[in-house]
């Protein structure tokens, strides 16, 4: 028992062991995939994104360079200080900023001051101030153009910032046109993901999430940071460092753990290069949106795993009750075996038992049979002493006479023994004929037949032809005769009927008489050995249960039965015209 329950216990923990892993490698697996499927969707975003921005840029791009060309420009550039100049300027580049949809179109001098702002009415109006410090004048200044993003200074609002040198023979000043990016970062809002634009510095400069704005990504140097206050970058924006490290990495992106404002937290992450501007597309997408998928292929692996599971257990099982099956019917054939043996021990010491019961009762027969004549036989012995003692010669030869009728009578008794004894089975069998057999025991049973004026009715066929043994079927149908003659003796007129008729496969040959019929009672008991309803002295009862015998070792039977008056035996035989050749050879 301890070692069946160690086996289940064996087995549930290897199936809950087996469950785990398989839904755990299923979440895997399932996570795997269903972020393939979902960085494909990103990448065609990013990829919009991209071209979203590429498209305004561009837009922009070539505003600077136009407005280079412009002769009012170049008048004031070079009348920096006339007032008219100015005004006009300024209401130009008030009219062409609004006509272009940029943010601020100015002019800086040579020195980085500003001469016109399409500001220029304004509160954060550009005029007078210096922008020398930015990056985009001196590249204008020194390369012909520039690009810079940055925090304004007067205004607060982060743009992107064009500029062109202006030029005539030698460079006379720098054109500058401002784009803000607010309109596109508010597009962003109502996008998925969180959508980042990072600098090369990796400072975050755009993003649908607000908080997540001037937060840098990757660690910034002390050079770095001072350079970036030079330049007045980010204005007076805090940088906050924003720390992630990549957690898991796919074909086309990566999960990465990121520390921003709302705490630690994973996000699918992939990125964009922006090669023009140097910056960096990025989309963070909240691992929940693949638990869906996630906990499917948990559930698909756990029922597969189960189905596996029981059905190995069902297979087992059934091996193992075909085993039992197998060796319980093996046990079962042992027993039987063992069984029939034991029977056939008892049928046996049962056969000896009938045998030895039998040979008692035949012995106490014989023995009761014998003692009659044999204490007459003694009698008349005596007797004949005395008659030869007195010399009566005549009485001696009736005495003798008597004694030969005691011996005749015992040696028939022998007789029947020795009938009995040869009663043995397997004996070669012959045609018989039954027209001569009838004959031969009429003759045999001639005297009496003539003693008691019997009428016999013969009708006998003459094709009647069986397979059987003469003598023995002679001997049989004396002892019926026999029988019917001590039937009908009391009759005032005593007759016997002997027929064959055709019955089937064999030939029916039978004996009637009209004598008193045979009790119902004595049917079943007939055939017994010893039974008889004669008187002590005149019946052994063992003709009937000889010629019973012997009619069963020919292949034949004996049927007693009562017919209108008297009893009717009936003995038959297989006909010979039935019987197959090789019986009829060997017969
Ligand atoms: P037995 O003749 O020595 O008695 P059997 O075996 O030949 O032994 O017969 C057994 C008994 O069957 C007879 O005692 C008798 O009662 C009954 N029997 C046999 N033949 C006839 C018959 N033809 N009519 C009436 N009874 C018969």
């Amino acid at each position: 028992m301890p070692r069946l329950r160690r086996s289940v216990l064996f087995h549930v923990l290897l199936i809950l062991c087996g469950g785990l892993l398989c839904v755990w490698l299923a979440g895997r697996l399932g996570e795997r995939s269903a972020w393939e499927a979902r960085s494909l969707e990103g990448r065609a975003q990013l990829e919009l994104y991209r071209q979203n921005l590429h498209t305004l840029v561009e837009r922009f791009r070539a505003l600077p360079a136009l407005l280079a060309e412009d002769t009012a420009v170049h008048r004031l550039l070079r009348d920096p200080h006339n007032p008219a100049l100015r005004q006009a300027l300024n209401e130009r580049l008030e009219r062409l900023n609004q006509a272009a949809g940029s943010s601020v179109l100015y002019v800086l001098d040579r020195h980085g001051q500003t001469l016109a702002a399409s500001n220029w009415n304004e509160p954060s109006s550009f005029v007078g101030h210096d922008y020398r410090f930015r990056p985009y004048f001196s590249n204008a200044l020194e390369q012909g153009a520039g690009r810079y993003f940055a925090v304004g200074v007067t205004t607060g609002i982060p743009g992107y910032f064009f500029s062109r040198r202006v030029e005539d023979g030698e460079p006379l000043g720098v054109l500058v046109v401002k784009l803000e990016l607010e309109e596109l970062q508010r597009d962003w809002v109502g996008q998925h993901g969180t959508l980042l634009i990072s600098d090369d510095h990796g400072v975050v400069i755009l993003s649908n999430r607000p908080a997540w704005r001037f937060g840098h990504l990757q660690p910034l140097s002390g050079e770095q940071r001072a350079r970036l206050l030079a330049e007045r970058k980010y204005a007076e924006q805090n940088l906050r460092a924003l720390p992630s490290e990549t957690r898991l990495a796919f074909d086309d992106g990566e999960l990465r753990r990121l520390h921003g404002p709302d705490g630690p937290r994973d996000y699918f992450w992939q990125h964009q290069a922006l090669p023009t501007e140097d910056w960096t597309l990025h989309l963070l997408q909240d691992p929940a949106v693949v638990s869906d998928t996630v906990l499917a292929y948990r559930l698909i692996a756990a029922a597969l795993w189960m189905t596996l599971a029981f059905g190995a257990l069902y297979g087992l099982q059934r091996r193992r009750n075909r085993q039992l099956l197998r060796r319980s019917r093996a046990e079962l054939e042992r027993l039987v075996v063992e069984r029939t043996e034991e029977l056939r021990r008892t049928q046996e010491g049962l056969v000896q038992a009938a045998k030895l019961a039998a040979l008692g009762q035949m012995s106490a027969a014989l023995a009761h049979e014998l003692n009659q004549p044999l204490t007459a036989l003694r009698m008349q012995l005596g007797s004949l002493q005395l008659l030869q003692r007195s010399g009566r010669a005549a009485d001696m030869a009736e005495a003798l006479e008597q004694v030969d009728a005691l011996v005749a009578r015992m040696s028939a008794l022998t007789g029947h023994l020795k009938t009995f004894a040869r009663n043995s089975p397997g004996g070669l069998r012959e045609q018989v004929r039954l027209a001569p057999v009838v004959e031969r025991a009429l003759q045999l049973l001639a005297p009496r037949l003539r003693g008691s004026a019997v009428r016999v009715e013969l009708a006998v066929d003459p094709r009647a032809e069986v397979l059987g043994e003469a003598i023995r079927v002679e001997q049989v149908l004396v002892n019926l005769l026999d029988n019917a003659l001590d039937a009908c003796a009391d009759q005032p007129a005593p007759c016997l009927a002997i027929g064959t008729r055709r019955d089937g496969e064999s030939w029916a040959l039978s004996v009637a008489d009209n004598g008193g019929g045979i009790d119902p009672q004595h049917l079943p008991h007939l055939f017994d050995p010893f039974f008889t309803t004669k008187p002590v002295g005149e019946g052994l009862g063992l003709g009937l249960a000889i010629s019973y015998g012997i009619l069963r070792d020919l292949g034949g039977s004996l049927q007693a039965a009562n017919g209108a008056q008297g009893a009717i035996f009936t003995l038959r035989l297989p006909a010979v015209e039935h019987i197959g050749m090789t019986e009829r050879q060997r017969a």
